[in-house]
């Protein structure tokens, strides 16, 4: 099976732009392969275009349907006929203030709705800097995942990597890699998880990555708003 590649277009491409990619990518038709899109293209999206597997890039901490302008439920998300979510990016627990336990919730509301969420974790510099990195992560894991599940995502993006070029050294990651499949909590709660890499990740580095041990694939940002750096990594 090729490994996963989970591209995350953020608030990027307008309607036009993303739908002639996803004309182009569709021709394709690349395995093991989704695209976290726009809110308001999801839907759309994902009728016009059968090959390809779209993402949500984040649900509402409210569940079902009811009075909350602006939310998006995971199961409204769901009718859209989305199977995937990212929750707990580090921009939205940065920029919205997104707690490891409003994570949890989104998590456990994707569950419910029968959406496999991806769950972001990764420590900033000054953790890594410090040495108390991977207390930072077993803390964001113990408490951001779902719990109970039968499967889903964990995606290792430390936040000193995302966008700035830098990638960790392949010691620090298989390290990360060991510890995050290794840990006892994930393995107690889900029969089936995958762990995936996201920071600076492009077609020069992702052969590299995607040898470490104990990784099942890549989420990758900026690199994927290009059509030949995804051709790349996706073959
Ligand atoms: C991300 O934001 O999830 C990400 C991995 O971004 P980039 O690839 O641009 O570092």
């Amino acid at each position: 099976m090729k490994p996963l590649i989970i591209a995350n277009w953020k608030m990027n491409l307008n309607l036009e732009k993303s739908f002639a990619m996803m004309e182009y990518l569709e021709k394709s038709s690349y395995e093991n392969f989704m695209i976290a899109i726009s809110a308001p293209y999801l839907a759309y999206f994902a009728k016009s275009f059968y090959k390809i597997k779209f993402c949500a890039q984040d649900v509402s901490t409210v569940e079902g349907y009811g009075a909350y302008t602006g939310e998006m439920s995971a199961d409204l998300i769901k009718s859209c006929k989305i199977s995937h979510s990212i929750v707990g990016h580090s921009e939205r627990r940065q920029l919205m203030r997104d707690s490891n336990m409003v994570v949890q919730k989104k998590a456990d509301n994707c569950i419910k709705a029968g959406i496999e969420p991806i769950i972001c974790v990764g420590e900033n510099l000054e953790f890594r800097r410090d040495g108390n990195y991977k207390e930072f992560i077993f803390q964001q894991i113990n408490e951001s995942i779902p719990r109970s599940a039968d499967s889903f995502i964990v995606a290792y993006e430390p936040v000193w990597s995302i966008g700035t070029g830098i990638v960790p050294t392949t010691e620090e990651l298989s390290e990360m890699f060991y510890l995050i499949k290794h840990h006892p909590k994930l393995i107690r709660v889900a029969k089936n998880i995958q762990l995936v890499y996201g920071g600076s990740v492009n077609s020069s580095n992702c052969k590299h990555l995607l040898s470490i041990e104990n990784i099942d694939g890549l989420l990758v940002g900026s690199a994927s708003l290009s059509k030949k750096e995804l051709d790349l990594i996706l073959s």
